[in-house]
C-alpha cells in the first residue's frame, strides 16, 4: 500500500500540465439513476404506485403531476439528491480516468435550493474525482461551458447530447439508453447502455499503464 499516491491521486497536480484533456459528465441519470431512485421516493411520499416503465417524457414531475416548482420542494423534503445512489463502481472507474484526463460534472440542477453545496458534499462523499463544477438553468446550453480539448461528453438528455454533438466543442457524445432519448439518432452520438458505462470508460480513458497500488 502506497499512501503517498492515495493523497496524490486525487490532487489536481498529479497530473501535471500532460492530462490529455476533459470529460465531461451531465449526473442525474447519467452518474446515478435518477428517475428509478426519485419513483421510489415519491411513490413512498404520495403513496402512489407509478412505474418507471411509464415513464417517457424527460420531465418526472410531469408524471407526478407536480409543476417543476412543487417538485424541487418535495425533491428537498425527502432529500432526493443528497441521497442517490452513484452507479456502482463508477467512482472507481473515473479515479482511474483522471489520471489521465480532468473531469467536468455540467448539470442542470440550477432549479434546486443550493446546488452547488449539494452537489459538491454528493460528489465528495462519493469520492468522485472533480476538477470543475458546472450548475446551469434549464434552456442554458452546458456545452458553452465545456473546457477546451473535451475529449467526451456523457449525457441523458437528447437536447443537451444534439446540441454537444453539433457545437464543434466536444470529440465524442455517448448519450446513455433511456426510454426519452429514443429519437435521438445522430452520427456523432453513440448510445450506450447504462450498465455498460463503467466498462466502456474504462476501455476508452482508463489508465493503459496502471500504478502498481490498491485502490482501496
Ligand atoms: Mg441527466
Amino acid at each position: 500500500m502506497f499512501e503517498w499516491f492515495k493523497i496524490l491521486r486525487n490532487h489536481h497536480l498529479y497530473r501535471g500540465p500532460n492530462y490529455e484533456g476533459w470529460i465531461t459528465f451531465d449526473l442525474d441519470d447519467t452518474v446515478c439513476d435518477f428517475v428509478g431512485e426519485t419513483y421510489a421516493k415519491l411513490n413512498a411520499h404520495f403513496g402512489t404506485d407509478l412505474k418507471v416503465g411509464d415513464h417517457n417524457t424527460y420531465w418526472v414531475n410531469d408524471h407526478f403531476g407536480l409543476t417543476g416548482t412543487e417538485f424541487h420542494e418535495v425533491a428537498h423534503q425527502v432529500r432526493l439528491h443528497d441521497e442517490l445512489t452513484p452507479i456502482e463502481g463508477l467512482a472507481q472507474a473515473m479515479l482511474k480516468v483522471a489520471q489521465r484526463f480532468k473531469i467536468q460534472f455540467n448539470s442542470s440542477r440550477g432549479a434546486l435550493r443550493n446546488a452547488h453545496m449539494t452537489t459538491t458534499a454528493w460528489l465528495t462523499r462519493h469520492q468522485f474525482p472533480c476538477d470543475d463544477l458546472v450548475i446551469l438553468k434549464h434552456g442554458d446550453l452546458k456545452w458553452e461551458r465545456f473546457k477546451p480539448n473535451t475529449k467526451l461528453f456523457v449525457e441523458d438528455n437528447a437536447n443537451h447530447a444534439l446540441e454537444a454533438a453539433d457545437s464543434g466543442k466536444v470529440e465524442m457524445v455517448w448519450l446513455v439508453d433511456k426510454p426519452w432519448n429514443q429519437h435521438v439518432d445522430h452520427p456523432r452520438i453513440q448510445r450506450i447502455k447504462h450498465d455498460q458505462l463503467v466498462s466502456m470508460l474504462l476501455q476508452y480513458f482508463g489508465d493503459p499503464d496502471p500504478l502498481p497500488f490498491d485502490p482501496d
